[in-house]
């Protein structure tokens, strides 16, 4: 069989979320299309519409209760939901196409249309806790889609990889408890949420499959490559994932207007060749992106087009294995080392 191509989930309903003067708006993702344009991967593309996922798959992560509130929120025009987020009218509507735009995604990859996927969504997800809006985020798209892989197609093992500059609290929060989902996240020690601490390892059955790396602001390229070879890596490897989802927030890079790393295109395109060899070696390539933070016009489409060409050809990056690495990125891997030794093989012996 040859190569399928990767997938790109978008369609101009996401620019309908309406955030008036937010950091989070629709030009974040016009802008990424013009980049992908101008740099010519758009025509690797293969195109792939969203749908709107329904409630019933929503309501598999967020509560009825929740669901029905945004629902008659945005109805009746909409306004802050938290000091963070907005919603218009539309942005009901929007976040579920949002939802099934990822969940296409998926049955694309799992179906075989595609070999991988990315979708170029709005509102982003990973805040969003099952009875509530939060930072930016309305519904959780990873967290539906991961649920959704593993009802649809019995997929006993997933891994979330969120490289997003922000802590994923919300998709921690839904599979503390659950070992069928490893959760994977780096992100700021000191940013919001405030979550994320190392000894956050998961709970009951879970317990060890809440991977936290807290690190230091200004952590660039280097360092993230070190993190994903050392960390990642070696616990994908014992774990082996039947499906890699993504959570992709661009919010590292560099110049940031509300974010602290020294992330460059360069650095999403390692994480993004690393994640592939994950997928490559243990799930047969089925690896699904899912855009998530990304506020600096134009260096999200920058990142985010580094992203796709290590995912749009048929070979990738072959990896580094000598890196620059901060000492405080070191220590911030070795602590995560130590609190995971009792239950990751690889880290025994630390
Ligand atoms: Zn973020």
């Amino acid at each position: 069989m040859g190569f399928k191509g990767l997938g790109l989930v978008y369609d101009p309903i996401y620019l309908e979320h309406d955030t008036g003067g937010h950091v989070e708006q629709p030009k974040r993702l016009t802008e990424t299309l013009a980049v992908l344009e101008a740099k010519g991967i758009t025509e690797r593309l293969v195109k792939l519409s969203p749908r709107a996922a329904a409630a019933e798959e929503v309501a598999q992560i967020h509560t009825r209760d929740y669901f029905k509130r945004l629902a008659s929120f945005c109805q009746a025009g909409g306004g802050h939901l938290d000091p963070d987020t907005v919603a218009s009218p539309r942005s009901f509507e929007v976040a579920l196409a949002a939802v099934g735009g990822l969940l296409n995604a998926v049955d694309a990859v799992q179906e075989g249309t595609v070999a991988r996927a990315f979708a170029l969504v709005r509102p982003p997800g990973h805040h969003a806790l099952p009875h509530r809006a939060m930072g930016f985020c309305l519904f959780n798209n990873v967290a539906v889609a991961a649920r959704y892989a593993r009802q649809k197609y019995g997929i006993d093992r997933i891994l979330i990889v969120d490289w997003d500059y922000h802590h994923g609290n919300g998709t921690e929060a839904v599979f503390y408890a659950e070992p069928g989902v490893l959760y994977f996240s780096t992100h700021s020690a000191t940013g919001y949420p405030g979550t994320g601490r190392v000894e956050r390892v998961g709970e009951g059955p879970g317990e060890g499959f809440n991977v936290n790396i807290p690190l230091p602001d200004l952590a660039g390229d280097e360092d993230f490559g070190f993190v994903f070879d050392e960390i990642l890596v070696p616990v994908a490897e014992e774990y082996s994932p039947g499906l890699v989802l993504v959570s992709a927030g661009q919010d590292g890079y560099r110049m940031d207007p509300i974010a602290g790393m020294d992330l460059t295109p360069r650095g999403y395109g390692l994480m993004a060749a690393a994640v592939r060899r994950i997928a490559d070696r243990h799930a047969g390539g089925r690896l699904v992106g899912c855009l998530e933070g990304g506020y600096h016009l134009p260096g999200l489409g920058e990142c985010v087009c580094a992203i796709l060409e290590q995912w749009a050809g048929k070979e990738g990056h072959s990896g580094d294995s000598r890196w620059q690495v901060k000492p405080e990125v070191e220590a911030a891997a070795a602590a995560v080392k130590r609190v995971h030794r009792s239950y990751w093989r690889c880290f025994a012996g630390g």
